[in-house]
Formats: structure tokens, sequence, C-alpha cells
């Protein structure tokens, strides 16, 4: 059983009131470790330990080359940390270990990159009127908040955590109560790479408290949050009230469109993946299958039949193919969906129980589970289920499959499955959505930009775009005339 105090000015202290969480192994329902439970007193705490690091110096003012050097390190121990990694992560957010070894293997070239486009930043020369050299410059904001999600909490932070410190800031990292073993572990490995004291801080606490208590503080400079649309709506708005910058990366419903001159277990395979990896619980989980109609009866028979074969079990075993999901109150949650869409109209082509796999009986596990018959205004196609649920509609052409892709509260990924390239590029075109993917799904990058839009929420996470928004740009304009201002001596026609 692991115990963890928050870390605050590189130490590891208690919350000041004592208060504690349990935190548990949703594959056994078992508790794993016991952690401060930050108040919002906390909270200010560990966001003047953030901005006393940012006022030294210490990081902000280190020249870029260090910067980068330092985070390369962070980088390379992470590496050297990895396993320890996949198993704590594993153990906490149920995620079978095949895909938390291929995730989180990648969470290093988060910093790596961030730290290349540190040395690549340049400014722009402003060509404007008149006698001068006009340029830009950046500087950092000071503390950022960072306040993650349950279900990658590694990726998740790190894609905020990684351009925050490249570019000078200062953090406070909130992770989930449900999963904040390896954000701890993440930031004890940037203290031992040399990362200074008070320069990235951890409080875990209650959403509304603690997470609440950073979005509203007037010492943070800008908020990165992920996870559902409502907290992300309170969270926006306590950043607006204070002109604080915020990204918000929220909820989902991800259409994939196929088109039926793809072939068909290509699809079914591409779909599988879209829809079950991580139980569904992930932003981008692609649980809106639009197909095409001339296909769609004997894709949902392959279908059903691959899904039908997955192994649920110990998240631990190289074998599994899906965990549970988070929580008892999930699987409530998942299967009352899935009892509604029934009531509704649709029909359970596989799945739709609970389950209770052999060796880890007690888990939160949910079947995986396809639902057919289903409309564009079921809330199983509106809402999200973040579970092991796919629904399946059918269109007849691509102005109707445009349309039901595009008729979504969501707008954060989505993905076109055809063979024809003229199409993908039109459709790709036409989605209102942040992210396209054409054959294939989840792919995720470092260098390249990932938000939503509508209920998905706003801003963007990797590439410059991330990059530069963790830092406010300054316009400096000089004077390269040899004479001298002198507007009340009659001299300047100009006054702006
Ligand atoms: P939640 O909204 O429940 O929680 C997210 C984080 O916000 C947690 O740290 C939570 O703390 C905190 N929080 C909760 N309420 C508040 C509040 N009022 N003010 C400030 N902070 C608060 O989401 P989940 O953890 O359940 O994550 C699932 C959601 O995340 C899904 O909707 C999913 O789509 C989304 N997501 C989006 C991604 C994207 O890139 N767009 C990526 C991954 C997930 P606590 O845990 O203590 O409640």
């Amino acid at each position: 059983m692991h115990s963890h105090g928050l870390l605050i000015g590189g130490k590891e202290v208690p919350a000041s009131d004592g208060a504690t969480l349990l935190v548990r192994d949703p594959a056994r329902d078992q508790v794993i470790a016991e952690v401060a439970c930050a108040g919002a007193d906390d909270v200010d705490l560990a966001v003047r330990s953030g901005a006393e690091a940012f006022d030294s110096g210490v990081w902000r003012d280190m020249p870029p080359g260090a910067r980068a050097r330092l985070l390369n390190r962070f980088a390379d121990a992470l590496e050297d940390n990895l396993e320890e990694l996949y198993k704590l992560e594993t153990a906490n957010n149920g995620r079978p270990v095949r895909e938390t070894r291929a995730q989180v293997s990648r969470v290093p070239e988060w910093y790596r990159y961030n730290a290349a486009l540190l040395l690549a930043d340049r400014s722009n020369v402003i060509p404007i009127s008149g006698p001068y050299l006009s340029y830009t410059s950046r500087f950092p904001l000071g503390v950022v908040g960072i306040i993650s999600s349950f279900n990658h909490p590694l990726m998740i932070g790190s894609k905020s955590l990684a351009p925050a410190l490249a570019t000078g800031n200062s953090v406070v990292l909130k992770p989930s109560e449900l999963t904040p073993l390896t954000s701890f572990r993440l930031a004890e490995i940037a203290l031992e790479a040399g990362l200074p004291a008070g320069v990235l801080n951890v409080v875990v606490g209650l959403g509304p408290v603690a997470g609440q208590a950073l979005a509203a503080h007037p010492g943070v400079a800008k908020v990165t949050f992920t996870g559902g649309t409502k907290a992300g709506r309170a969270v926006a708005m306590a950043a607006a009230a204070r002109f604080a910058k915020a990204t918000i990366e929220v909820g989902g419903k991800t259409p994939m469109i196929v088109f039926d001159d793809t072939p068909i277990d290509d699809a079914v395979a591409g779909a599988m993946f879209a829809g079950f990896v991580a139980a569904g619980q992930t932003c981008i989980a692609g649980t809106r299958l639009l197909v095409q109609d001339t296909i769609h009866d004997e894709f949902v028979s392959r279908l059903v039949e691959r899904v039908g074969g997955l192994r649920l079990g110990d998240p631990a075993s190289a074998g599994t193919d899906v965990g549970p999901v988070i929580s008892a109150a999930a699987r409530e949650r998942v299967l009352a969906y899935i009892d509604g869409a029934v009531k509704a109209g649709a029909v359970v082509a596989v799945g739709g129980r609970g389950a209770r796999p052999v060796e880890v009986p007690g888990g939160y596990f949910v079947e995986p589970t396809v639902l057919s018959g289903v409309t564009n205004d079921m809330a199983v196609a509106r809402e999200e289920i973040f579970g092991p649920v796919q629904v399946v509609l059918r269109f007849s052409d691509e102005e109707e499959a445009l349309r039901l892709a595009n008729d979504s509260p969501f707008g954060l990924g989505s993905a076109v499955w055809t063979r024809d390239v003229a199409r993908a590029h039109r459709v790709a075109g036409a989605l209102t959505h942040g992210i396209v993917w054409v054959n294939d799904h989840h792919r995720l990058d470092p260098a390249s930009p990932w938000g939503g839009v509508r209920d998905s929420g706003t801003g963007r996470e990797g590439g410059w775009e991330s990059f530069h928004d963790f830092t406010e740009v300054r316009a400096v304009t000089i004077r390269t005339a040899r004479e001298p201002v002198d507007w009340f001596g009659g001299r300047e026609e100009r006054l702006n």
C-alpha cells in the first residue's frame, strides 16, 4: 500500500488539516494507497511555492540551452523508470498493461519535443511604418495550473506540463483524485533529474474543492483542464473572471464514418481499436460508428463476432484486451446508458452487461458492447458514455454521413474510412472537429495540435500552438530616426 503527501516546494507534506483520500485499484475494488487530500489552503501554498520559484528566476531565467538540457535529462530519467511507471499506472487506472506500455513509453517524447521547440523558437521582426525596428519577444506566464483527468494521468499531465516547463513557467499539477499515483512519481523523477524545488508542485484533492481553488486562484496565470464538459465549464469561467488563459480539453463523441469501399475486415479492426482501448475511456473513443447502408449488416455481424471474443481480465496480464472502467459509479452509469438505449429502441448486438472475469471478479467490468438500430437523437448517440460502448448508425451517401457526423454537441475527434483519396480529403475538409483521422484512429503526437470545438472545449495542446500559449507576446518598438521625438516642439506630424 502506497502513501503519499502533497508535493509542495520540493517536499512531501501532509494536508494542512490532515485530510487523506483512499485510492483504489479498479480491477479489484481494493484500496492501494492513501494520499493527502488538499484543501484550498494547500492549493494556495502550492501556488505561492510556484510563484516564489518563478520570481527567483531559477527556472524562468535559466538559459534556453540549460533548460532544454534539463528537460532532456528528465525525459531520460522517465525512460529509466518506465517499468515502475507501467505497473503503477495500470494498478491505478486499470488499463491493460499492453496499452499502458504503448502509451507511457511515448511520454518522454513530449519533454524532448518541447525542449527542441525551446531551442528552435524565434521571434518576428514586424515591418511597421516609420523609422522603427519592431520585433516580438515572448515571456512566460508565471504559475500554470494543470487539472487532469483520471484516464491517462501520465500522458494527459505531460501534454501540458512539458510545454509549461519548457517555456519557463512554474506548475501546480492537480491530478484526478482517482488516479494520482503516477503524477507524484513523475514529479519526484523531475526533482531527481534536477528540476529546481517549487517549479513543479503536485496537489491531490477533490475537484470542486482543490481543482476549483486552483482554477480560481489569482496567482494562476493559465489553467489547462482535461476532464468532463461540466467541470471544464466551471474551470473556464473561473479563469475568465480574471482574464487568465484557459485551455479546456473536454469530452467527445467521435464519429467514425465507414464508406462501403473500405474492406470490411479493416473497418471492423479499426472500429474495435477506436472504441475499446482503455475500455472506451478516452475522449476521442470512436463511439459513433456511421456505416454506409450497403455494408451495414455485414459490418455489424463481423464486428459482433470479434467484439464477443475480446478478453476481459486482470489489467496486469499481457493477454488482457479490456480492463475495468474506473469506478463502481462509472460502471452503473454505463449500464444505465445501455438500459436507456434499449428502452428507446436500440438493440444490444453484443455485450450489454456487467462482467466478473474469473481472476478479478471484484472489478468494475462492463462487457464490450455494440448497440445497433441507434438514431442520432438518442442519448447514447449524443452524450459521452465513457465506457466500452459503441453505437452504430446507418447512412446512405456522403452528404448524410457528414450531416450526422457534424450533428453533435461535441467536436473533438472524427475519423473517415475510405479508399477514395478525393473523398478522404473532401470529407476531412468538411468535418467540424478539431482532429480528423483517415483510415486510422487515436494517433497523437507532441508536434500535432490537439483539441476540440463546441462542447469539446477550447484551445490546443501540442505543436507550436500549445508551446506559445504558455507565453505572452510583447511587441518591442525601437526608434531608429536620427531626430529625437519632440511632439510639443512641433516637429512630429505623426501621433501614433
Ligand atoms: P472530471 O471532469 O470528473 O475530472 C477531471 C479533473 O477535474 C479531475 O482532476 C477532477 O478532480 C477535477 N474537477 C472536477 N470537478 C471540478 C471543478 N468543479 N473544478 C475544478 N476541477 C474539477 O473528468 P474525469 O476525470 O472523469 O475524466 C473523464 C473526462 O475527461 C471525459 O469527459 C473525457 O472525454 C475527458 N477527457 C478529455 C480529453 C481531451 O483531450 N479532450 C482527454 C482525456 C479525457 P477529481 O478527480 O477530484 O474529481
